[in-house]
């Protein structure tokens, strides 16, 4: 693909996420949580590296449609593109909404779900399985006839749309609240408070949801997250821990026809025997969202950490397409040890400091494969340079952790 609008508009993202923290700062009105925003960007990160192996598979199913199966083609016009993008949000509100009514397919939208705070770093924290299931609903976009490309950049489009409406500092938008998704109609859907769930599955047109019956109208406060709280920073565990308790229940059902049910009903449903139909409860007023207490030194740590993988992940997103498949593998697993290690020290986990060395001491490594491929070019000794002191002041620190066991 040579045009990704997402990608290119990581820089954009940050920049409001750093706006709306600043907001935060001079109203005194904070959304964020530390350990929750490094978990939704990382799982974020395991989105887009992921994305980048599996894409072929998707993009090149829906181009081989296009090409041998499509009676017609659409000409490529202003008035195609406008089309593609209602009949692409059209698509999107179905698979969303399946993803909410099945609880297989739950598994691939869960993630997105699972933050119990709302502000724009959740819009980046997306499910590094949803593809599995997302791209069948649009293939009927092939068979009518439209271009992979524009496919391709309508959806970029459509999922940066969705990034600023997640929000609590914008309130009801007044006439545009009747034709588009706001911030309003998307706190609803995040809610886990009974009387919201299952509503505002919108895109960008809410009118989806006017039409379909699905709609409802932000009154109270939401709580956000999911029924089940996750209670962990750990991006992996995020994307599989609906698929193990799910597969782990159907092991248990006495028939085909039951395990199917669990698989392929409502997230919650049980055969009578297993205890039935789970439905979500009411948030008890005294609820209060999963938190971890670190030492300011172990978050400071942490976010510099952080800060770097996301240079890292940055440079692979954006050169990927020009490194052998042996350099993108090992780099994909740098980035996911990176993102699951981030989650589990802010978790004070003792053997994810051991491993926290194991990853250090490969970066150097990388950064010289990278070097030699040409891939990391300009001033090449100063950043050399900075990259052998930032490692040995970052295991320097790392023992100091476990030595003294601060994080604990
Ligand atoms: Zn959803
Ligand atoms: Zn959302």
């Amino acid at each position: 693909m040579d045009f990704d609008p997402v990608i290119l508009s990581i820089p954009i993202f940050f920049g409001l996420i750093l706006l709306e923290l600043g907001v935060e700062y001079f109203s005194k009105n904070t959304t964020y949580d530390f350990g929750d925003s490094v978990s939704n960007i990382g799982t974020g990160a395991l989105q887009q590296v992921s994305g980048t192996f599996v894409q072929v598979l998707t993009i090149g199913l829906y181009a081989a449609i296009f090409q041998y199966l499509a009676p017609v083609k659409m000409p490529n016009t202003w008035l195609t593109y406008v089309v593609l993008f209602v009949a692409y949000d059209f698509c999107y509100y179905w698979y969303h909404r399946k993803s909410h009514e099945i609880s297989l397919l739950w598994g691939g939208h869960v993630v997105h779900h699972q933050s119990e705070h709302y502000n724009l770093s959740v819009a980046l924290r997306q499910s590094s399985t949803g593809f599995l299931f997302a791209f069948l609903f649009y293939l009927p976009l092939a068979f009518l006839g439209f271009d992979p490309i524009a496919f391709a950049f309508v959806g970029g489009l459509n999922l940066l749309y969705q990034f600023w409406i997640h929000t609590e500092h914008i309130g009801k938008m007044g006439p545009l609240e009747w034709v588009f998704n706001t911030p309003s109609h998307h706190r609803v859907h995040h809610a886990r408070d009974p009387k919201y769930i299952d509503k505002n599955y919108a895109g960008v047109f809410i009118v989806w949801d006017r039409l379909f019956g699905t709609f409802i109208e932000e009154d109270e406060r939401p709580h956000y997250g999911v029924t089940k709280p996750l209670n962990s920073w750990n991006p992996v565990y995020a994307n599989v821990v609906h698929y193990v308790d799910l597969f782990k229940a159907a092991s248990k059902a006495h028939s085909f026809g039951d395990a199917w049910g669990i698989l392929f009903n409502k997230p919650g449903w049980m055969p009578a025997y297993m205890g039935g139909y789970q439905a979500p409860a009411s948030v008890a007023s005294n609820y209060r969202p999963y938190k971890t207490d670190n030492m300011l030194l172990v978050n400071m740590y942490l976010f510099v950490q952080f800060v770097f993988a996301l240079g890292i992940i940055s440079l692979y997103l954006f050169r990927f397409e020009s490194m052998p498949m042996s350099l993108k593998v090992v780099l994909a697993l740098w980035i996911l040890c990176s993102t699951l290690l981030f989650g589990v020290l802010l978790e004070h986990k003792t053997w994810a400091y051991w491993a926290e060395l194991l990853r250090l001491a490969a970066l150097p490594l990388l950064c010289l494969w990278m070097f030699d491929l040409g891939l990391l070019s300009a001033f090449p000794t100063a950043i050399l340079l900075f990259i052998g002191v930032f490692t040995v002041i970052s295991i320097g620190l790392i023992f100091y952790f476990i030595v003294t066991k601060i994080y604990k």
